[in-house]
Formats: C-alpha cells, sequence, structure tokens
C-alpha cells in the first residue's frame, strides 16, 4: 500500500483524535497504583474515548479483546488488560489509541508505580528521549532510515540495553498502522523521503537485558525472554503543510 499523505483539514482530524489519545494518557497517570487491576485501567480508558464520542481502535483489532494494552514489568507490549494486580515498584507500559471521523491517534508511555528501581526509572528516560531523538530526526526532507538510526545511536550512548527488533512505528492515518514500517535502528540515508502531509508514529521498545522476546500463550503479549523489564514510548506526528513537525498525541 502506498505512503498516504494528508491534506491540513484531515490533520485537523487525526489531532483531533491524537486529543483523545492524550486524554487517555492523563487519566490513566491520574489514577494507577498499587491494587489495582490492569482490567481497571482498561475501564478508564474505555470511559474515556466514550465520553468523547471516538471509538478504540484496539479493540478487535485482530481480534483483540481489550480498549488498551497494559504490559506489566517482563511485558513489554501487547498486553491484555486482565485480573493481574498491579504492584508497589512495578513498571507499567500503557498503548492505546482512538478513533475520530475516521482517523486514527495511537500513543504509549511506560510509568512506574510507586517505589520505583532507579534502573526501571532510567530504562523509562532513555526510551522516552529516544523517541524524541527518533521524531528530531524525521524532520521534512530526512530519510525514513534516519529516524532509526538516531533512536539507537540515542539509546547504545546510555548504557546497555535491548532494542526490540520485530517491533517498530509506522504510518498512521485513516488506518492505525500503515505503510512505511519505522524500525528503532539502522543505518542513516535510506528509505522514503520524509515529506510534507507524512504521520508516523514512533515507538521505541527496550529491555534492561535482551532484545529477545516471545509472544505468550494468549497469542498476544510481548515478553522478554530473558524476564528483563521493557519499556514503550510512542507518539504520532506529523509534518504540517509549512513543513514543521506536530505531534498530534
Ligand atoms: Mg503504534
Ligand atoms: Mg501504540
Amino acid at each position: 500500500m502506498a505512503i498516504q499523505i494528508k491534506n491540513l483539514d484531515q490533520l485537523k482530524v487525526m489531532r483531533r483524535a491524537g486529543l483523545v489519545v492524550a486524554e487517555i494518557h492523563q487519566s490513566i497517570r491520574a489514577v494507577i497504583k498499587p491494587g489495582m487491576t490492569t482490567s481497571a485501567l482498561d475501564a478508564v480508558a474505555a470511559a474515556c474515548i466514550k465520553r468523547n464520542g471516538a471509538t478504540p481502535n484496539f479493540l478487535n483489532y485482530h481480534g483483540f479483546p481489550a480498549t488498551i494494552c497494559v504490559s506489566v514489568n517482563e511485558e513489554i507490549v501487547h498486553g491484555i488488560p486482565g485480573d493481574r494486580i498491579i504492584n508497589d515498584g512495578d513498571l507499567v507500559s500503557i498503548d492505546c489509541g482512538a478513533i475520530v471521523d475516521g482517523w486514527h491517534g495511537d500513543a504509549a508511555f511506560s510509568i512506574g508505580v510507586g517505589k520505583v528501581d532507579p534502573q526501571d526509572q532510567k530504562l523509562m528516560d532513555v526510551c522516552e528521549e529516544s523517541m524524541w531523538r527518533g521524531i528530531a530526526a524525521g524532520s521534512e526532507n530526512a530519510r525514513l532510515s534516519d529516524i532509526g538510526h538516531a533512536i539507537e545511536q540515542y539509546i547504545n550512548s546510555q548504557g546497555k540495553y535491548g532494542i526490540l527488533r520485530e517491533y517498530g512505528g509506522h504510518g498512521i492515518g485513516t488506518e492505525m498502522h500503515q505503510e512505511p514500517h519505522v524500525l528503532n535502528f539502522g543505518r542513516k540515508g535510506f528509505g522514503p523521503k520524509i515529506v510534507q502531509g507524512l504521520a508516523l508514529a514512533i515507538e521505541p521498545m527496550i529491555t534492561r537485558g535482551s532484545e529477545k522476546t516471545k509472544v505468550l500463550g494468549d497469542d498476544w503479549t510481548v515478553v522478554s525472554t530473558d524476564g528483563s523489564r521493557g519499556a514503550h514510548f510512542e507518539h504520532s506526528y506529523v509534518i504540517c503543510p509549512d513543513g514543521k513537525p506536530f505531534v498530534l498525541t
């Protein structure tokens, strides 16, 4: 499928979807605490989407059974909310999206709950900063692979972290996942040119150990094979018709 280029009117609708996603993030940050179940966080997200008149895009996506992904500790992405109780010191990654008038938003963050291990905090800080470096590298006229290069370079400059290889960012628009796929590693100067109207979700996923992962028996939850904790940050951004990058979420 070709890369979808959006005009300003379409981007304005995407911004509305992005603001719903941002509000879900805020709502979850406000309530998350030890003793909660991961499904309670899902309910917070579902209520937020509903009161905004938006539609969840994760629910029923290839059969995904919930509104958001909640991944705890060694779970890195695609965790299914359920009865799991969040404990003091857990590292929780939340990924969510929303659709407004047919246009998608998608963003994720990790958060330490209660007393956070400084090593976990560093993991999250490195992951988040690498996302911003990736977005900054993906400015107008850059090449797609410049994004992954910047992400990988920064992470590797901060210590020994596993950068997930099988998962990455993506184009976003009238579907949540569009071309192009965006690697979180690689060499500079390859792939399509970043142009006005291109919207990308940038989402590094890293662990404190190995980059090797497996999918649990629920067919969704991605865990580190060595049990090391993971972090995941994501924002969707666009190069506006004036050439400037703008974070939608
Ligand atoms: Mg995404
Ligand atoms: Mg996401």
